[in-house]
């Protein structure tokens, strides 16, 4: 795959590529953006073009048949190391960057980018879900942030500036990622064959947001059926909470007896949730709405029914968020689902934000 293949993020590629001509390369990123727009292939390719071990026209055009280049590819490269929170668990593991209790500094990612690399360039280290740090994990990346090994990349990935702590905040550059372009998303979806229509592809790229991973969500019909008939009691502004929470829970249970899935499907359900408030409240402050991820009908729909202002919808665009926070943190999820939606449906009903 070389840089055509990844959509959008021009823009950050020819920031990078600026700073590796003249020499300036940082030792730490942040990568944030919304989920499904790449972030993270665009890292590994990142990683790739810095591991390359042939001379390109460019800076960082990786050739794509040298071993590193292959190896990369496969995820075997053994100077590239990457983790990521484990479906299971609310946080990244300590042991995932200091090693286990019997192999404490002699295990995982600190100890892996401070050794010299085995093929001769570079170490890079990619910590996808950064958003899960917690302050422990955090500390122990702090004497690797404050010494950067010589020649090692880390890229850290989550969704905003704001989740990550501020000893990662203030040791890494900021690199933002924006949403896909629709035509993007429609053109991913159809050649990574998850639609087999091209116009389809087009009809779900245009409520995506500019998301792959919303757009996954749109093109699965089960789901798509789901959440749009969500989206459109929540337009309504007249709907029973407690009608709404009970189907809720029963889709999520439908997702199977483990908790890892059932929490993704309630993760779903709960974007959809964030992606209606967030547009909403764009229409209410007159943004344009045009881009938008979901119907543009649907969205003005819910506007002319909105009691509230656009504080009002901040405030259920917050609640989203948290509630999706939530998911992560193995709270009982059939209590959550009920709170969640309880809350919303009072300042849709009130047209207020809730005092806490
Ligand atoms: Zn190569």
């Amino acid at each position: 795959m070389s840089w055509q293949d990844i959509k959008g993020h021009a823009e950050v590629l020819e920031k990078f590529r600026r700073a590796v001509a003249r020499g300036r390369l940082a030792s730490t990123f942040l990568f944030v953006g919304p989920e499904g727009v790449g972030k993270r292939t665009f890292a590994v390719k990142l990683a790739q073009a810095l591991l390359c071990s042939e001379d390109s026209a460019q800076p960082l055009d990786p050739c794509g048949t040298c071993e590193s280049c292959v190896q990369v590819t496969a995820g075997t490269h053994p100077d590239l190391h990457m983790v990521k929170k484990p479906k299971d668990r609310s946080f990244i593991p300590l042991e995932l960057f200091i090693g286990d209790k019997q192999h404490r500094m002699q295990q995982g990612l600190c100890r892996e980018i401070a050794l010299k690399p085995y093929m001769g360039g570079r170490k890079v280290a990619v910590i996808d879900d950064a958003d899960h740090l917690n302050v422990e994990g955090a500390n122990c990346l702090l004497k690797t942030l404050e010494e950067p090994p010589p020649r090692s990349i880390l890229i850290l990935i989550g969704t905003s500036a704001e989740r990550q702590l501020p000893t990662i905040r203030s040791r890494a550059q900021l690199i933002r990622f924006g949403p896909l372009a629709e035509a993007d998303v429609a053109e991913l979806l159809f050649s990574t064959g998850i639609v087999d229509d091209a116009s389809r592809a087009r009809e779900i790229a245009a409520r995506s947001g500019g998301s792959l991973a919303m757009a996954r969500r749109w093109a699965d019909e089960e789901l798509g059926r789901f959440h749009d008939a969500l989206v459109r009691q929540w337009a309504a502004a007249d709907y029973s909470a407690v009608r709404m929470a009970q189907s809720v829970n029963e889709f999520v249970a439908e997702a199977g007896k483990e908790a890892a899935a059932r929490r993704d499907r309630l993760r779903q359900v709960v974007g959809v949730g964030l992606e209606f408030h967030r547009q909403l409240l764009r229409e209410l402050s007159g943004a344009d709405c045009e881009q938008a991820g979901l119907p543009g009908d649907v969205i003005r729909t819910a506007a002319s029914n909105w009691r509230g202002d656009w504080e009002t919808a901040a405030a259920c665009v917050d609640r989203c968020l948290d509630a999706l926070a939530y998911v992560d943190r193995n709270a009982n999820l059939v209590t959550l689902v009920e709170c969640w939606l309880d809350d919303l449906s009072a300042m849709a009903v009130t047209g207020r934000p809730l005092v806490s």
